[in-house]
């Protein structure tokens, strides 16, 4: 392998780890590529808010510019740094409020931000870096050590490093470490958006507006809502482009104020899969399975425009042993994908980001041999990558459990957790961290 040549490392995947990653490497003066096979990224997903914690804010922090990471705390929604537990008759189990933090270029809060937004704002500084449409198929090494990559298009890039950063289903992964596996939870999620119009806004109370909130039913289902109120800066199209883009409908509206929701059980609870339904279906199905829920949690789910109806079914991958590290490697979900209960997804994406930044600039530098910097970032990686898996999969039982005791169990850790202020931080650093 060249080892007295400048790196250049190619990033199979531009989503919010790839993309990450690539502003990190562009700032430090790293040669890298991205291939994102999307031109524009429509998967409903998409149409969604996302909660970035400490671990992302402070990967974002280092890896985008001050520029851009100021502009991305500009851009977060209302609230993002409180959570509360409430039943499906809306009492309050518990409420944690934390005061709305200074910004700190340093990262470390916690933010609510469109998806769409964070792309956009990922993408603003890295130009020709990025080449859409480019779908990564397959690497091959050469004599000299070196990666080609090869793309459906039948493009080829020769590069020191290749990254998979392609999510769950990784070509990257399927190649490198075939036996790594993804599994279904036999979970659905069903999400949807309330629009905060002013009548809207008016038919909700002010406990479902001011932060994000789990409920709790007696048995088998949950669901999570998140109020996504922001302001976009009066800069906005001068640091991320895009006059001209319409404002996109329905789903896609990320310029208008929302609040989120994702109803989630078990596949054989509903009844009629979800993942066949139309939109306006899927939209009904949620309806029914939160008949006799208190009336405000059922005017945010009827009233919710049926059109942005999205079912989910929720995946995870499977912890495996540590491997032999070599030039190829991999991020985020395309190593350790889990379960959205916990929100810790693309923060554990963003946190590879950085770490695996900091090493490949070790690497650039001689400070340590690319080898070596790619097995000190897989080390520390898969040791909280796969601990997040497993706490994320742990979430996602608990919430669709039909076991009394469990759920009662957790409501008394909550309602201890109200009479205990100690108890009480511990738990909200344990949930959002
Ligand atoms: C309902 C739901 C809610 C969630 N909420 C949160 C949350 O609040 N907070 C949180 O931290 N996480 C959340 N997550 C998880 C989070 O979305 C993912 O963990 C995160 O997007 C992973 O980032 P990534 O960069 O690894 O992968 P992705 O963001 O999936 O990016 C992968 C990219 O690779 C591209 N790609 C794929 N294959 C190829 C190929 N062959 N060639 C080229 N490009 C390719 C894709 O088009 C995509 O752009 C949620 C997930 C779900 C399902």
């Amino acid at each position: 392998m060249a080892t007295n040549q400048p790196l250049h490392v190619i990033v199979a995947g531009g989503g919010i780890g790839g993309l990450a990653l690539a502003n990190g490497l562009h700032r430090a003066g790293v040669s890298v590529s991205v291939h994102e096979r999307e031109v524009e990224r429509t998967d409903r997903l998409q149409g969604f808010r996302i909660h970035i914690d400490p671990h992302g804010s402070t990967a974002l922090a280092e890896l985008l510019s001050p520029r851009l990471y100021s502009f991305f705390a500009a851009c977060a929604g209302k609230g993002g740094n409180g959570f509360g537990f409430i039943t499906d008759q809306m009492k309050q189990i518990l409420q944690f409020d934390p005061r709305e933090q200074p910004f700190d270029p340093a990262g470390g809060g916690h933010y609510g931000i469109s998806r769409i937004t964070l792309r956009r704002i990922l993408l603003a500084e890295l130009h020709d870096t990025v080449r859409f449409g480019s779908v990564f198929d397959h690497y091959e090494r050469r004599a000299d050590g070196r990666v080609v990559a090869h793309f459906a298009d039948g493009a080829t890039e020769v590069g020191d490093v290749l990254v998979g950063a392609d999510g769950g289903t990784s070509r990257v992964r399927a190649q490198y470490l075939p036996h790594a596996e993804r599994i279904d939870t036999g979970i659905v999620t069903i999400a949807g958006k309330y629009a905060l119009t002013e009548q809207a806004r008016d038919r909700l109370p002010p406990l479902l507006l001011a932060n994000p909130l789990t409920v709790i039913p007696p048995r088998g289902c949950g669901m999570f809502l998140a109020p996504h109120e922001f302001t976009l800066p009066t800069d906005a199209t001068n640091v991320l482009g895009g006059e001209d883009r319409p404002v996109p409908e329905s789903l896609f509206d990320d310029t208008q104020p929302y609040v989120f929701w994702a109803f989630g059980a078990k596949r054989e609870r509903y009844d009629t899969d979800p993942e066949t339904l139309s939109t306006t279906d899927l939209h009904q199905l949620a309806v029914r399975m939160t008949t006799g829920w208190a009336p405000e949690l059922r005017t945010l789910v009827n009233d919710s425009d049926p059109e942005t109806a999205t079912a989910i079914p929720i995946k995870t991958s499977v912890p495996i042993p540590a491997w032999e590290s070599t030039n190829v490697t991999l991020l985020g979900d395309a190593i350790h994908s889990m379960t959205p209960y916990g929100g810790i997804g693309a923060n554990t994406a963003l946190r590879d980001a950085r770490l695996l930044c900091r090493n490949l600039i070790a690497a650039e530098n001689r400070k340590r041999g690319l080898l070596e910097s790619i097995h000190t970032y897989e080390a520390e990686m898969t040791d909280y990558g796969f601990a997040a898996v497993r706490h994320s999969l742990t979430v996602a039982e608990q919430s669709v459990s039909d076991n009394p005791i469990a759920r009662t169990a957790g409501k008394l850790a909550f309602r201890a957790a109200r009479a205990i202020p100690a108890l009480q931080r511990k738990m909200f650093a344990d949930i959002l961290s």
